[in-house]
């Protein structure tokens, strides 16, 4: 059903550089029709239209580190959001560092901008919550890399229980309580008598939780943060043939990831931030499958539900 949608929307899967078969870190979580961007490499935002996203749905951006394979389609994509006209705040959450390293270009180029952009620094080295809505929790979660790097947890906030229709006609209960059975409360009916909720409702459909973990050397802290996921997506640039290269890069192999997934007992795992070395990520997926089977490869235009 359109108004209970979680899904993501993978723009771009690979590392370091645009290649013909790759796009940079980029993606967007959808849940029910609000849109919010994880990373943004450089051509993020074609990707975006070719995806047939909304621009007016996106107001949050999260960037996970100032590396320009994750951050260098920023700029652009601020700059036509400008040219479309739009009128919202735009709001932006990074390290401290990345209004620093983006006002100067938007004061610089961007004098007329009909909007506000605005910046939402974080700590990356802690596990916070940094952006909640009525739907939404979004908290950091710390990774080990080159720079100072979060990945973020999307987290659904409790959901209202089901309402059971024919007990709503059978008491006659009225329209305006229905909210009130919703979250909880019994209903008492004209003459007093008292129906507990249990009869009027049947159980929420349980949160649902989403796991972005790139860029990262493998790291087990952050198991106890990612614990039953419903899906993980975790960073896999190289595959155990090239273990020393991955650890000099603070980056992480297909079996680390999967290793990851399964200690954190996630549901599904998601590879990607492929090294354009890479000619055949199936080798990722065969190395990631013997540890955790239930992983699948990332690609441009994948939409993956949560
Ligand atoms: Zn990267
Ligand atoms: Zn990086």
């Amino acid at each position: 059903m359109q108004m209970e949608k979680f899904e993501v929307n993978i723009l771009g899967c690979g590392s370091a550089l645009p290649t013909t078969r790759h796009l940079l870190s980029s993606q967007v979580v959808n849940l029910r029709g609000k849109l919010f961007m994880i990373d943004c490499g450089e051509a993020a935002q074609l990707q975006y239209r070719t995806m047939k996203l909304s621009f007016s749905r996106l107001n949050h951006i999260f960037i996970s580190h100032l590396h320009g394979d994750h951050c260098f389609g920023l700029f652009g994509l601020i700059s036509t959001l400008g040219m479309l006209g739009r009128r919202d705040d735009l709001h932006i959450f990074a390290q401290p560092d990345g209004e620093k390293v983006f006002r100067p270009m938007l004061d610089y180029f961007c004098t007329d901008l009909p909007y506000q952009v605005v910046f939402h620094a974080f700590d990356p080295q802690k596990n916070a919550l940094i952006f909640e809505d009525r739907t939404l929790k979004v908290l950091t979660i710390p990774l080990k890399h080159r720079v100072p790097t979060a990945g973020f947890l999307f987290e659904e906030k409790e959901k209202n229980l089901h309402i059971v229709p024919e007990m709503i006609d059978f008491y006659q209960i009225p329209f305006c309580q229905i909210n009130a059975l919703k979250a909880g409360a019994d209903f008492v009916t004209p003459d007093g008598q008292t129906i507990p909720n249990e009869r009027l409702t049947h159980p929420a459909t349980p949160p649902k939780r989403y796991a972005y973990c790139s860029d990262t050397l493998y790291n087990e802290k952050i198991i106890p943060i990612i614990e039953g996921v419903d899906v993980l997506y975790h960073e896999s640039t190289f595959c155990e043939s090239r273990a020393e290269r991955t650890k000099q890069t603070m980056h992480s192999t297909a079996r680390q990831a999967a290793e990851i997934a399964r200690a954190a007992n996630v549901k599904k795992l998601i590879l990607g931030h492929f090294s354009a070395r890479i000619k055949d990520e199936n080798v990722l997926l065969t190395e990631a499958c013997e540890i955790f089977p239930n992983s699948v490869l990332a690609s441009e235009g994948l939409v993956v539900e949560i």
